[in-house]
């Protein structure tokens, strides 16, 4: 490959968080995150229930439903939505298998915004930055708030394409 056509270090990293991703058994969501100092890789985890424990594919997802405040042609709407619970979700995985000093002053990769107590681990985890690349509206806002207070680089990537072969169809 020459010189020019090699990947940047975004799309390295992010690449290897989608690859990660498909090791996920949801069959509603598959995320990957990666741990990233300097341009070291020091941990990937994605979503999946508790080692030793049936995880989604054996077990079915674990469905629970909640209303959702949805604001749509400038009017505000209760939407039920359902999700899966079984999983521990990716971020939070990669905090359970990284250490304190690998994570201080590291980047998280992670191919899906994340979800507002996700985001509140990380901002006490002892990362600077987050790169994501699909948005995840529902708490988005106050995601995004509680980074810019926290001093922590919260970047989507958005002219980024996964590569092929780790997209999988999702079952809403
Ligand atoms: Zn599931
Ligand atoms: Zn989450």
């Amino acid at each position: 490959m020459s010189q020019d056509r090699r990947k940047d270090w975004d799309t390295y990293f992010m690449d290897i968080a989608f690859m990660v991703s498909t090791r996920s058994q949801c069959h509603r969501r598959h995320v990957g995150a990666v741990l990233v100092q300097g341009k070291k890789l020091l941990g990937t985890a994605y979503n999946g229930a508790p080692m030793g424990v049936p995880d989604c594919s054996e077990a079915g997802c674990m469905i629970v439903e909640d209303y959702e405040l949805v604001t749509a042609a400038g009017k505000e709407e209760m939407v039920k939505k359902q999700r899966c619970i079984r999983t521990i979700h990716a971020e939070q995985n990669l905090l359970l298998f990284t250490d304190r000093i690998d994570r201080e002053g590291s980047t998280v990769y992670v191919t899906d915004e994340p979800c507002w107590t996700c985001a509140n681990m990380l901002a006490n985890s002892g990362i600077t930055e987050v790169v994501f690349h699909r948005a995840y509206p529902k708490d988005s806002l106050k995601v995004s708030v509680m980074m810019a207070q926290k001093g922590i680089q919260f970047r989507l990537l958005e002219d980024y394409q996964p590569p092929q072969e780790t997209l999988m169809t999702i079952q809403n």
